[in-house]
């Protein structure tokens, strides 16, 4: 190396750029963690390039301090993915960098570290055999398993045995099992055994997945189109076994790992192989561990949520995104606003392999790349095995007697499921007891001081809060303001399930949302006492249309659907489409036929009648039309440059400056600055301005040159703002 050359280093910092240093005593290369000073502080980059000089003078280079990975921690391809995703999202690409490491290799820590292995010993093997262990069950079933399967890292042993800590305790005393640490190294994984499956698959499977598997080995995207129900994830499991055989790796992308432990269980179940599951739910550690796992060929699935996109896999052969149309694939806070589905084809597209989206409601963006002919459809259009699809009706809210939010032939039909013995699902998008607290004397309603929004009742806990600040408090007896009565007006999932028990006692309930559910562990709880028909009824928020299997409902009612109908956000419709569809999808999987009743005050709404006459496929392709005429995405390209400040106008005048800057670009149009629909939030006041164009290139030749400038705006220091690109709500 030459004494004059310079490492280019991406740093976590709001700049976007990378900075130069000089080489220390250690050469490092490109993808390299390393400690370089900055100011007074010391901070960790990675090395994105070497470079033979630099604009500033060598004099003034400082040394790095330390390259900390002797070998690049990251492969070229992958560094070049998030270059890429740096550049379209307009954010530092240092800043993106830290968003796809874990926290504790920001900080710095050895990739290498050894990671505890676990395993039975010849003593453990010879106790299980001789069934000594008849009294501690727990600690049998450890035994047992790493007797089976071990060795086993933390990691999986944490996923398989939520309290095998404990059990492991005594185990280890005796000696019946024993911990190595390993220093995870690039593993060559052997091939795995194929593995079984107990289905044949369905004609139109079978087509998908011939597709597929003729185009293994190169780019090409696929959008797996099949009704709930359909067998989309065998297919997935199906393909995955193939790549394997290949001896290469897949990576699958899902919503929200927490609130479907089905999904990775179905994989445990399925293969032999290593899997790493990377989601919210995980310590630094465990995350640090499926990173490294990943990274070292070991794990050769990853399952993960958003950010799993930038997961490290080594042999990379396939990317599943599974319910691709969530809106969970967005990251929509901070300041790197990707979206993972997206990212999920760049990265497919750079690695040369294919990827495959799956959805029963696919997104408007996907169902428009097939009509665009970038992307191949593959329609599962029945549902797998023996289950019928359900049939929709609508309940007219008008026409009927409604009680505590239940319209009587809602609850003639709950009466009769219930008496034939099936599990009834009634959906709410609401959690809480209801959204309002009222003064029946004087009108007065319960506001949130910090948000132009109102407090939601909590009954059980006695509580209002702000479900968008997070504010609670006491729930009040009498009005503030008059001292009469307050009352609690409109329903949410707790007032249901109050109504749905009284209405029907000793029938056990079990509720699904965001107070009911808090981890991992609650979810699986209801989901027993679902899947074992010990519970009867379901009340639950949009936490019960994810994927879900619960063969026995038969029922499913949808309480609140109007509420987005007139929403003013050009995706409200869709998102409603899919929600009825995805909800509706949880009823008769199996071999009883299901039900679904809507409550609506708008029957005649043209979205409702499209979606139920034609199902999600006709209603989407009427709503395309309407988005092509209004320019809206898929067909226009938008960014939305958001900002807040403490003062309510601050926000705003930074925008109009921000407009300003922008003259009159060709082929882009600026639309505002306007208020934000909910103007104050936490305490803050937000305001927008809209990018949009009829092409991609064009919006972002014109950020590249605009963003610069607006980064020099006095005015947008003391406000927090971000862009973000393809925005998934406008208002
Ligand atoms: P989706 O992912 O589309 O919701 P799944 O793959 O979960 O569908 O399949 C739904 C149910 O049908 C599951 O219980 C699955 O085991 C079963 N199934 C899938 N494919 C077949 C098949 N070819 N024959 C019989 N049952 C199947
Ligand atoms: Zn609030």
């Amino acid at each position: 190396m030459s004494a004059e050359q310079i490492l280019k280093v991406a740093l976590d910092t709001p700049l976007r750029r990378l900075f130069d240093y000089l080489p220390g005593d250690v050469p490092a290369a490109v993808g390299s963690r390393v400690r370089v000073p900055f100011g007074r502080q010391q901070l960790v980059g990675v090395v994105m390039g070497l470079a033979e000089g630099s604009d500033v003078p060598v004099a003034k280079l400082r040394p790095v301090t330390e390259v900390i990975d002797a070998e690049p921690l990251l492969p070229a391809a992958l560094l070049g993915f998030l270059g890429w995703a740096a550049s379209y999202y307009h954010y530092p690409v240092g800043a993106v960098l830290a968003a796809a490491l874990p926290k504790l290799l920001r900080e710095g820590v050895d990739a290498r570290e050894a990671v505890a292995h676990w395993h039975a010993t010849p003593a453990g093997q010879e106790a299980l055999a001789a069934g000594s262990l008849g009294r501690a069950p727990k600690q049998r079933e450890l035994l047992a398993l790493l007797a089976a399967q071990g060795p086993l890292v933390t990691l999986d042993l944490a996923e398989r045995l939520p309290r095998w800590r404990e059990a492991s305790r005594p185990l280890l005393e005796r000696g019946l099992i024993a911990q190595e640490d390993v220093v995870a190294t690039a593993v060559d994984a052997a091939l795995p055994a194929r593995a079984e499956s107990s289905h044949t698959l369905s004609e139109t499977q079978q087509a998908a997945f011939a597709s597929l598997c003729a185009g293994l080995g190169q780019f090409g995207s696929f959008l797996l189109d099949g009704v709930t129900g359909s067998g989309k994830t065998e297919v997935y499991l199906r393909l995955i076994d193939e790549v394997l055989a290949r001896g290469q790796t897949a990576l699958v992308l899902c919503p929200e790992i927490g609130l479907t432990p089905q999904l990775v269980s179905r994989f445990r179940e399925r293969f032999s192989v290593p899997i790493a599951a990377l989601h919210s739910q995980l310590t630094d550690r465990e995350r640090l561990a499926a990173w490294r796992s990943a990274a070292c060929g070991e794990a050769r699935i990853v399952i993960g949520t958003r950010s799993a996109v930038f997961a490290p896999l080594r042999d990379l052969g396939v990317i599943v995104v599974d319910e691709e149309h969530d809106a969970s694939f967005k990251q929509h806070e901070g300041g790197f606003r990707y979206s993972a589905r997206d990212l999920a084809v760049v990265r497919a597209q750079s690695t040369g392999v294919p990827v495959l989206l799956g959805s029963a409601t696919p997104s408007f963006e996907s169902l428009h790349n097939v009509a665009l002919g970038k992307s191949v459809r593959l329609s599962l259009p029945r549902r797998a095995g023996a289950a019928e699809p359900p049939s929709l009706q609508l309940v007219d809210m008008r026409a009927h007697a409604v009680h505590r939010g239940l319209s009587t032939p809602l609850a003639m039909a709950i009466d009769r499921h219930l008496a034939d013995g099936g599990q009834v699902l009634v959906f709410i998008n609401r959690r809480g007891y209801a959204p309002t607290l009222m003064c029946s004397g004087c009108g007065w309603i319960a506001p949130c001081q910090h948000c132009d929004a109102r407090m939601t009742v909590h009954q059980r806990e006695g509580r209002l809060s702000c479900h968008h600040c997070g504010a609670d408090e006491p729930l009040p007896d009498d009005c503030p303001r008059c001292g009469y009565k307050v009352k609690p007006l409109g329903h949410g999932t707790e007032r249901v399930e109050e109504t749905l028990a009284e209405r029907y006692p000793g029938m056990p309930i079990v509720r699904f949302d965001r107070d009911a559910v808090r981890q991992a562990s609650d979810l699986e709880a209801a989901i027993e006492r679902v899947t074992s028909g010990e519970a009867r009824i379901l009340v639950g928020t949009q936490m019960l249309t994810k994927g879900h299997h619960f063969p026995d409902v038969t029922l499913v009612a949808v309480l609140n659907a109007d509420q987005s109908l007139f929403s003013t956000d050009f995706r409200a419709a869709e998102r409603l489409a899919q929600t009825i569809v995805q909800v509706a999808g949880r009823a008769g999987r199996a071999a009883r036929a299901g039900e679904v009743l809507i409550q609506s005050e708008f029957p005649q709404h043209p979205l409702l009648l499209s979606l139920l006459a034609e199902g999600y496929a006709g209603f989407a392709k009427q709503a395309l039309i309407e988005r092509a005429a209004a320019g809206w995405p898929p067909y226009g390209r938008l960014a939305l440059l958001r900002a807040s400040g403490v003062k309510p106008e601050a926000a705003i005048d930074f925008l109009r400056q921000a407009r300003k800057l922008a003259g009159t670009p060709v082929g882009v149009t600026l639309q505002g600055p306007v208020p934000a629909a909910m103007v104050r939030r936490a305490g803050r006041h937000y305001a927008q301005l809209l990018v949009e164009s009829t092409e991609r290139p064009l919006l972002q030749r014109f950020l590249n040159s605009w963003l610069p400038q607006v980064e020099q705006l006095e005015s947008g220091r003391a406000l927090r703002w971000a862009l973000d690109v393809d925005p998934l709500e406008v208002f």
